[in-house]
């Protein structure tokens, strides 16, 4: 059988759905979670600057809670916590603990 050229190919295309991240709940396969101690925030909004998954909410230019819903569990935040002197204010905990 001779193949056709590609002048001779019938255009086509596939058309789906755009795909929207906001579809897809991170959170549910996640193995660790952040927890947030308020106590020993300073406010400097580094974890919702690195937060690769806006996770981090922010109220009246606050830090507010996490959205688990989003949040994987990365743990960048908790590392990139300064905290109160040297106490973080994000640590990781297993999941469901
Ligand atoms: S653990 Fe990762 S995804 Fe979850 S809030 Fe922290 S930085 Fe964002
Ligand atoms: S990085 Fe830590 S200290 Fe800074 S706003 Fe976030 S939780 Fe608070």
């Amino acid at each position: 059988m001779k193949l056709k050229g590609w002048k001779e190919v019938n255009p086509g295309a596939v058309i789906t759905e755009a795909g929207s991240a906001l579809k897809f709940k991170t959170g549910s396969w996640r193995a660790f979670r952040p927890k947030w101690i308020e106590e020993n925030c300073i406010q400097c909004l580094f974890c919702w600057i690195y937060c690769p998954d806006m996770a981090i909410k922010v109220k009246d230019g606050k830090r507010a809670e996490f959205d688990y819903d989003y949040c994987k569990g990365c743990g960048i935040c908790a590392l990139e916590c300064p905290g109160k002197k040297g106490n973080k204010a994000i640590v990781m905990e297993e999941e469901g603990k």
